[in-house]
């Protein structure tokens, strides 16, 4: 039986390890964290991204949590005014929503008890020799370390990936900065003024403030804004850096609550926002997977559905040329190529959505939002 290690126990890891142990190999997952993440952030899961759940066998198990079709959602306007706006599903596509948590959740269901799981372990050293993969593995509470033998390692340990700074070279030859920054959380409660499962976004040149409104579960809180000056925004706190790039903003209020909710949340997210652009994915019998390999960024709405269809395309691969792992992973890579292009391309212009660049740019949106919700709601 082939013996793979998977470095990352996220979607694109746990979706690997489902589609790799359906085709007959025996996987391992390492994971640096000394337990399994839970909860997280608002996830629009599109047809692609369904598709690909269903196909690990993993779907039923996801919590959808899209707010009935029959509940508002707001945008804020200039004037301070609370107006129609459309939901996060009535996008084309429809994307359902679900947090990053209910992602994991649902493909945990079938990765626990099958497959083996180190966690606290990181690899430290990869070396290839006639089609085997040598890894020191590193035990980051203990500090052992042991070499162990596999006939693949998939590097699905996210954007700022260990196994590709190991294997393929550092970070700054692959990520490439979009020169913004997120800040994501869930919410302890309801927003006041609002009522269960209602959004509003408040939109302004260069910051940006989306609630996500869900199903049978608090709302969700984005902030991002742009700054060519990424490494100063690490240097202060971030409650004090979202105070002073949101001062005077419209919707104030809202901002406030939010910030008050950011103190109170468990494990929030703050990153600045980076795409990887690797020539290519694999070097002898390593490979990358997720945001590791492609980082499509939240503004592609793609991410988490490309991790879990990207495992797919590899089991199938990996399964029609069960000898020849080499041509497997170029098979992998053509196949998917075209859809990563796309949607990394597609990022750059979706951004504008999220946080407009330019007063253009953000006429446009609220142009197409007010003609969006009229249609929706015109009966
Ligand atoms: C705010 C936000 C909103 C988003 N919205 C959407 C959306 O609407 N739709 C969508 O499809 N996608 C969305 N995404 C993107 C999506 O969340 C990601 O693409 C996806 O979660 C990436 O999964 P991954 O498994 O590749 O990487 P990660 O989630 O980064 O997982 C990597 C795992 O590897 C582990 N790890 C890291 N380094 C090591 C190491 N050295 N050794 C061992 N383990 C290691 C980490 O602890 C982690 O568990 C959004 C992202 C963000 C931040």
């Amino acid at each position: 039986m082939k013996k793979v290690l998977i470095v990352g126990l996220g979607i694109a890891g746990m979706s690997a390890a489902i589609s790799l142990k359906n085709i007959g190999w025996e996987p391992v997952i390492i994971e640096r964290a000394s337990e399994r993440r839970r909860g997280g952030y608002f996830i629009g899961l599109f047809p692609e991204g369904i598709k690909a759940a269903q196909k690990l066998g993993s779907y039923e198990e996801i919590k959808i949590r899209t707010p009935d079709d029959s509940i508002e959602n707001f945008e804020m306007n200039k004037k301070g005014k609370m107006k129609r706006g459309i939901s996060f599903s009535d996008q084309p596509g429809n994307p359902q929503s679900t947090l990053r948590g209910d992602i994991e959740e649902g493909l945990w269901q079938t990765v626990d008890q099958s497959i083996k799981i180190i966690y606290s372990t990181v690899p430290i050293e990869i070396k290839q020799k006639d089609q085997v993969v040598n890894v020191k593995l590193k035990n980051i509470l203990t500090d052992v370390v042991q070499t162990e033998s596999y006939d693949l390692v998939i590097g699905a340990d996210g954007l700022r990936s260990t196994v590709r700074s190991l294997v393929f070279g550092s970070h700054d030859k692959y990520m490439k900065s979009l020169n913004t920054m997120i800040v994501a959380f869930q919410m302890k409660k309801d927003l006041p003024v609002l009522i269960n499962q209602q959004s509003i976004t408040l939109v302004e040149k260069n910051r940006s403030v989306w609630f996500f409104g869900l199903k049978d579960t608090n709302p969700t809180v984005l902030f991002t804004y742009r700054t060519k000056d990424i490494d100063s925004q690490f240097i202060y706190p971030i409650k004090d850096v979202l105070k002073d790039k949101y001062k005077g903003m419209t919707g104030e209020n809202f901002v406030n609550h939010a910030l008050s909710e950011l103190e109170k949340a468990e494990n929030p997210l703050t990153d600045s926002v980076h795409q990887v652009i690797m020539p290519k994915w694999s070097k002898g019998n390593v490979v990358m997977l997720g945001d590791s390999a492609w980082c499509l960024t939240l503004y592609s709405g793609m991410g988490a559905s490309a991790g879990m269809m990207g495992a797919n395309v590899l089991g199938e691969k990996l399964s029609q040329s069960p000898e020849d792992i080499q041509t497997a992973l170029e098979n992998y890579e053509s196949e998917l190529r075209p859809f990563i292009n796309k949607h990394q391309k597609l990022a750059f212009l979706k951004s504008q959505f999220f946080v407009p660049s330019n007063l253009f740019y953000g006429f446009l949106r609220s142009r197409i939002i007010k003609m969006k919700a009229k249609q929706k709601f015109k009966n």
